[in-house]
């Protein structure tokens, strides 16, 4: 069944428009955080980033998130590994982990600090909500005012690390990326996000920057991952100018969705993949359906 999806992926997204955009070999990762055992909407995610890289003939690296600790269970990382395994997704190379990662998450900021990018903040989730009535009112992400951007106010200790927005772009232009399901993109960070954070209050590095350091570490030039990490994509490219790194190309898949309508989770529902040679093939059909329907 994997042989004829590969076929089916490369006719809606053909090697030719991709190896246009790409001087160096494709390669493209999976990057779970071991929260728990992979379920129906993971499989889609691995699914369409394996066969994006079997149909281009590129290679298929497995990366581990784990670096949000209290949110890592032990022992999923072997269950995702085992799952992938038992579904024919077979990655290549070794397998990186986030949480031995730090010196280079580390260099990252010292550069970024260097350049006069970074910023110590102190105001706390509640300030900034409450700052913002109208944003907060709507649900939308809080977008970060700039409360300590020109420096702390008296009396604040710095509780986060902000990077500039706007500053290390072309010319402070809007993020704009072509996402190959999707198309033209533009994203205002300055407008929609505001300076975001780098290293959170509580001492661990935000997954906008890690994941810009690892991918560029890993050489990745192709990054097929579900549509809810769309919003992040212009942080990591923006980050990606800022160190000098080179921009991969995005795919952003349409997610799986619970019965509340929101992406399926362990939270609404989600439950760990079958492994038995019947519910691998029910499941790998029902990922097919969903990427290609
Ligand atoms: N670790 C992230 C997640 O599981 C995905 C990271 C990525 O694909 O950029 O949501």
């Amino acid at each position: 069944m994997l042989e004829q999806l590969v076929a089916h992926w490369a006719r809606c997204y053909p090697p030719a428009a991709i190896a246009a955009t790409a001087r160096v070999a494709y390669r493209g990762r999976f990057a779970p955080s071991p929260t728990g055992p992979l379920h129906q909407g993971s499989l889609v995610a691995a699914l369409a980033g394996w066969l994006d890289a079997r149909a281009h003939g590129g290679q298929w690296l497995l990366r581990i998130d784990d670096l949000d600790a209290p949110r890592t269970v032990a022992g999923a990382d072997a269950a995702i590994m085992a799952a992938l395994r038992a579904y024919g997704l077979h990655w290549d190379g070794e397998v990186v982990y986030q949480s031995a990662r730090h010196a280079a998450y580390r260099a990252a900021f010292a550069h970024l600090r260097e350049r006069g990018l970074v910023y110590a903040c102190g105001c706390t989730r509640r300030e900034i909500a409450d700052s913002l009535p109208s944003a907060h009112a709507r649900g939308c992400e809080t977008v970060y005012p700039g409360t300590c951007r020109a420096g702390l106010p008296a009396g604040r200790t710095p509780r986060s690390w902000r990077v500039r927005v706007g500053a290390a772009g072309p010319g402070g232009a809007p993020v704009i990326f072509a996402d190959r399901a999707c198309g033209p993109v533009m994203h205002d960070l300055a407008r929609d996000t505001g300076d975001f954070v780098l290293l959170r209050a509580d001492g661990q590095w935000a997954y906008q920057l890690a994941v810009a350091v690892d991918d560029a570490a890993a050489g990745i030039t192709h990054i097929v991952r579900g549509a809810d990490l769309r919003e992040s994509t212009p942080r990591q490219i923006y980050l990606q100018h800022a160190l000098g790194l080179t921009t991969p190309s995005y795919l952003h898949v349409p997610v799986v969705t619970a019965a509340d309508g929101e992406k399926l989770s362990k939270q609404n529902g989600a439950v760990p993949l079958p492994l038995d040679a019947r519910g691998v093939a029910t499941a790998l059909e029902l990922a097919a359906r969903h990427l290609f329907e």
